[in-house]
């Protein structure tokens, strides 16, 4: 077997985001890097040409973004037979969106390629994994770390020596430094071979954080000395975390509800031990600072003034955030201020865009202000540069973006590092020798 090398499949999130599953075939066995789903108009896609699931050897979870996590269900469906490798914390976050997401999905009569009890049998297949610590796959052929990707809480890049080549998948990666987060250090690690890596921004610079925040902040603070209050739509997973510590710096003089999944998710984050945390006394006094709401009382919060509210979705299409936006998009005092991107064709981005609200098949002109604010957790152009040129691996392997940021960084590696620079498609194989 070794004589045909390691070949490397990709299932999804090539030329796209969403459903990233990478298959390594190597000595007569098989594993996948994540294992996504991507959202469509339509419904749910799984990864492509993933045949024989019960013949996988191993899985490797990243991170608990369902374009990441979101298909182990379906695995189990199709009777995976294998370890399951991914942080204590990235499974308890993982199961509580696939728990949501199921029950959403089957109240908009969208019907998953599995059961509940798919979800439940996940559980039997994983083996948590520290961070920084060296481990071998069940059948020993394989060695992997997971390293601190600086994304969201939990979340990890993945280092792999297979067949003597050692192989880094960033996965969602952040180098940059973020309230929440440790920044990733990938960049210092040497003699890479193969490097595996995603371009969300391959084409687009952050502005300067500091300057986002402090717009943001004095937004807030327009907001609430103009009479009106403050709803951020914001991401369960990392954002809402993000969000309420830059408001606990702060120190803003207005209560703070939190509502949606944002509620549950802090609770777990807060209960980890996760090391890579960046400032846990702030998080802490975010934590402490944010007033969970039942959701009986969501009406009446709506009526009074000089208040913030912190709920999902991100993009205002589901969860408390479109109830809210229903019930204060008319008062022009308000401010609704989104805090990551908006997909096109999302409630989100005609509020930003064109200043309407699309609900329950109504067109509904929106009266108060509406701002967006570039908090990504992901590197931007200038460090997705810096890795490829630091880290100048024999295979560069560009995934997880859309054309134009594929195109983007495969310029300018092509034109700076050594590599050699694959940008495949879905269902393409690369064959290392
Ligand atoms: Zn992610």
């Amino acid at each position: 077997m070794l004589a045909y090398g390691m070949k490397i499949i990709f299932h999804g999130a090539a030329r796209e985001v969403g459903k990233s599953c990478i298959e390594i075939q190597t000595d007569g066995q098989r594993y996948i890097l994540d294992a996504g789903v991507k959202f469509v108009y339509k419904g749910i896609e799984y990864p492509k040409y993933l045949d024989n699931v019960h013949e996988l050897d191993g899985v490797f979870i990243s991170h608990a973004h369902l374009d990441h996590s979101g298909a182990l269900p379906m695995l189990e469906h199709k009777r995976l037979n294998c370890p399951i490798y991914l942080t204590k914390l990235t499974w308890k976050i993982t199961n509580e969106l696939l728990e949501d997401s199921y029950h959403l999905e089957l109240l908009k009569h969208v019907h998953p390629a599995y059961v509940e009890r798919d979800i439940h049998l996940v559980e039997h297949d994983l083996e948590f994994v520290k961070y920084d610590k060296e481990y071998f796959t069940k059948d020993k052929k394989i060695s992997f770390q997971f390293l601190n990707s600086g994304h969201i809480p939990g979340g990890a890049s993945i280092l792999m020596n297979v067949e003597g080549k050692k192989l880094l998948y960033t996965a969602d990666i952040n180098t940059e430094d973020t309230l929440l987060m440790v920044p990733s250090l990938a960049e210092q690690l040497q003699g890479i071979d193969i490097l595996i890596t995603e371009n969300t921004y391959g084409e687009r610079k952050h502005p300067d954080r500091k300057a986002t925040e402090e717009g943001f902040l004095s937004s807030v603070k327009e907001g609430l000395a103009g009479g009106g209050s403050v709803l951020i739509p914001v991401f369960s997973v990392g954002r809402a975390q993000e969000v309420l510590m830059l408001l606990a710096r702060e120190n803003i003089d207005a209560p703070i509800y939190l509502d949606g999944m944002p509620r549950r998710i802090m609770d777990i984050v807060m209960q980890s031990n996760d090391p890579y945390i960046n400032n846990r006394e702030l998080l802490e006094s975010a934590a402490d600072k944010a007033i969970y709401v039942h959701k009986h009382h969501r009406e009446e919060i709506c009526k009074r003034k000089g208040l913030i509210i912190v709920s999902s979705s991100g993009m205002v299409q589901g969860g408390p955030s479109v109830f809210y936006a229903e019930h204060m998009i008319h008062d022009k005092n308000n401010f609704l201020l989104l805090t990551g991107f908006q997909a096109s064709g999302t409630t989100g981005r005609s509020l930003f865009e064109d200043h309407v609200f699309y609900h329950k098949g109504k067109k509904i002109p929106v009266q108060c202000h509406v701002r967006k604010f570039d908090f990504s957790a992901h590197y931007g152009q200038d460090s997705i540069i810096n890795l490829q040129r630091k880290i100048n691996a024999k295979h560069l392997i560009l995934q997880h973006g859309d054309l134009d940021a594929l195109e983007a960084a495969r310029n300018f590696a092509e034109k700076n590092t050594k590599s050699k620079v694959y940008v495949p498609e879905v269902g393409e194989e690369i064959i290392i020798d």
